[in-house]
Formats: structure tokens, C-alpha cells, sequence
């Protein structure tokens, strides 16, 4: 009688990528005969059965003298089988080993940690270069629906978004005076969300999020338009490509280490991480000098971004978000008056006028 073949993968810890065997159980012995190379003969009295893997259905072998390699078998009429010819399948392995268990515990802890902190970081830097506009804009539109439902209190509806028509002209109008000399990678997507946080973030691919709490504590439009290009410096910049392959990273890291922990625990970290952004001090400053940069080249006075920043301080206290994102360099300053400066006052419009700055401050309404 011919059996049908029955294949495992076969990790022996030397390899990245599992090996096919062929099996066969011919007691007192589980031949696993490789593609090229000896057959491999496990004694059926020594098959070990790790407790806690990820696939119940599957049924994982390792021998008892070696904690390393591992054999997946995902024929259950084979794995029904094994189960019930070895005799000790789910004896722990005996206390003189505990030893060696910690030894391999600590190591494989050290070595995500250096994945978490060192390798994800530098790969993030690496893979940001690599992902093109259409990958970045897709990452931007998927945690951009993230936000809006992790913002929500309930859970259930994400924050709407706020378009009134009036008030998305004005803001079209803002993001046109802004852009007009620019050279963007992609094309901005500017979105107000009816929340009450007073703050700004970018996302990557373009995203420009402004809250609805902001433009209610702004005084003119050119605070917005401050905060407004100082979230296209970092857009500019490429810094939330960066940041969510460096929190997705490590989060993804995370995730093989406490198994599939709630998909809702990791959107909210990774959503938290790219609102509360707080980029290097090199990365916020240069969104900073962008900033004053583009809004003095469109005619705006520069002077919105020292406005809106003397605001965040006085909210200062429970704000300290604002402290990180909009950095304190004691250079701002006199770099905005220079700015100021070279441009004479005839130079320099409102970036709204009145009615469209009141269409703006509405837009949610
Ligand atoms: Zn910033």
C-alpha cells in the first residue's frame, strides 16, 4: 500500500526560512527526508510539543535534547496520529535545563530589543528613501481613517471631517498662497477635524491635519497659516514617513513578541505617536525655518508664527504637546524679524480676509 506523501517545514534555527521534508512515521521513528541531504530520524519517544504556539490546528515537534529546531505539521491526519503514538508529547522539559531556557530567554529579549531600538529605527530612515509617493499617500490615507475613529470617545464613529463650502474655499485659498512656490512631492491633503484638540499634525503622503479646537483659539488667519506651513515643512521634509515606518516597525516588532495583541491597542499607539508627533529638535526647527521661509515668499507675514506660538505657551500647562512639536529655539525669534525685515509692510497681506477668515473659523459649524 502506497501512502500519499506528507510534508512538515523543518526550522532548525541555522536557516532563515523553514525547509520542506517529506514524513513518514515508521515507529519507533519520525523520518523527515529532506529534499537533498540524509533523511533525518526523530525517535517518536523524544517528539516534545511547545506549549503556547500561535496556530492551535498545526502541530509543532521539537526533541527533548534539542530546544531549537522546530517541525510544523499541518496534516492533521499525520498530527492525529502523532499524538497518539508518542508517549511524551507534552512532558516539560526536566529542571537541569532551566538554566539554558533562561540563557535562551534573555538572548532572544536582547535581540529585540536591538531590533526595536537600534535596527527599526535605521531601516525606518532606510525605507522612507525607498517608498514611493503612491506608497506614501496610501500609508497617510489608511492611518488618517485610524485617527479619526481612534479619536473618537465611543470607538464607533470616526470624527467627521469638516467641509462647509465657504469655509473650504478660504482654506483652499490659505493652502494656494502657501504652495504657489513650492515643489512638493505630491500634492497636499488637507483635511479640519470637528474635535476639540487644539493642535496639527501631518501624516505621510501629504496629509495636513488641522482641529477644529485650533482655528477656535487662533486670532487671525495668519496664526493658521503659520501653523498651516509649518506642517508642509515636515510634509517636505518626508518626517511622518519616517516616524510611522519607525512606529509600525516597532509596534509590528511588538506584535510577534505578545502574539496578536488587539489590532485596537496597536492603531491607537501608532495613531497617538503620529498626532503627538514630536519629530527631533533638528526636524521641528527645520519646519520652523520653512515655515517663516514660505509664509514671508507668499506675502504672509511671518510674524503669525511667533503669534501662535506665544499663544501655545500661555495654554501652555496641560499643552505640553506644543512645547515639543513647536520648538522653543531662542533663534525663532530674531530669525522671524529678520524675515520681517527684508520684506517691507507693502509686501504683506492678511492670508484671509475677513469674511473668508470667519468662513474658516466656521467650517465645523
Ligand atoms: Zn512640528
Amino acid at each position: 500500500m502506497t501512502e500519499t506523501l506528507v510534508f512538515g517545514d523543518l526550522l532548525d534555527g541555522a536557516r532563515a526560512f523553514p525547509r520542506r521534508v517529506a514524513l513518514s512515521l515508521d515507529a519507533p521513528h519520525l523520518r523527515l527526508t529532506p529534499a537533498e541531504g540524509d533523511p533525518l530520524d526523530w525517535p517518536v519517544r523524544a517528539l516534545r510539543s511547545p506549549p503556547d504556539q500561535a496556530h492551535p490546528t498545526d502541530l509543532v515537534l521539537s526533541l527533548a535534547d534539542d530546544p531549537v529546531t522546530r517541525l510544523v505539521i499541518r496534516d492533521r491526519e499525520l498530527a492525529e496520529r502523532i499524538r497518539a503514538t508518542a508517549p511524551a508529547l507534552h512532558k516539560r522539559p526536566p529542571l537541569q535545563n532551566t538554566t539554558r531556557l533562561i540563557g535562551w530567554s534573555v538572548a532572544s529579549v536582547a535581540s529585540v530589543a536591538l531590533i526595536i531600538f537600534v535596527l527599526v529605527p535605521v531601516m525606518a530612515n532606510q525605507l522612507a528613501a525607498f517608498l514611493p509617493p503612491s506608497g506614501e499617500k496610501a500609508l497617510g490615507d489608511t492611518t488618517f481613517e485610524q485617527i479619526r475613529s481612534a479619536l473618537d470617545d465611543s470607538g464607533f464613529d470616526p470624527v467627521p471631517i469638516c467641509e462647509s463650502p465657504d469655509g473650504s474655499a478660504a482654506l483652499a485659498k490659505m493652502e494656494a498662497r502657501l504652495t504657489e512656490n513650492l515643489e512638493l512631492p505630491y500634492p497636499l491633503t488637507v483635511r479640519v477635524l470637528d474635535h476639540e484638540m487644539i493642535n496639527a499634525f501631518a501624516l505621510p503622503g501629504g496629509y495636513v491635519v488641522l482641529f477644529d479646537g485650533l482655528l477656535d483659539v487662533a486670532e487671525d488667519p495668519d496664526e493658521i497659516a503659520a501653523v498651516f506651513a509649518h506642517e508642509i515643512g515636515h510634509v517636505v521634509a518626508r518626517d511622518p514617513s519616517r516616524m510611522a515606518l519607525r512606529s509600525a516597525g516597532s509596534i509590528g516588532v511588538l506584535g510577534l513578541l505578545f502574539g496578536d495583541f488587539a489590532g485596537g491597542a496597536v492603531v491607537l499607539l501608532l495613531a497617538e505617536r503620529l498626532i503627538q508627533a514630536s519629530y527631533s529638535q533638528e526636524a521641528e526647527m527645520n519646519a520652523d525655518i520653512f515655515a517663516s521661509e514660505t509664509l514671508a515668499q507668499a506675502g504672509i507675514s511671518p510674524l503669525g508664527l511667533a503669534r501662535i506660538f506665544e499663544r501655545f505657551q500661555e495654554l501652555g500647562g496641560d499643552q505640553p504637546t506644543f512645547m515639543d512639536h513647536f520648538m522653543a529655539h531662542p533663534d525663532l525669534m530674531s530669525r522671524i524679524e529678520r524675515a520681517q525685515d527684508t520684506h517691507t509692510h507693502a509686501d504683506v497681506t492678511p492670508s484671509l480676509n475677513a469674511a473668508e477668515w470667519q468662513a474658516l473659523k466656521t467650517i465645523c459649524d
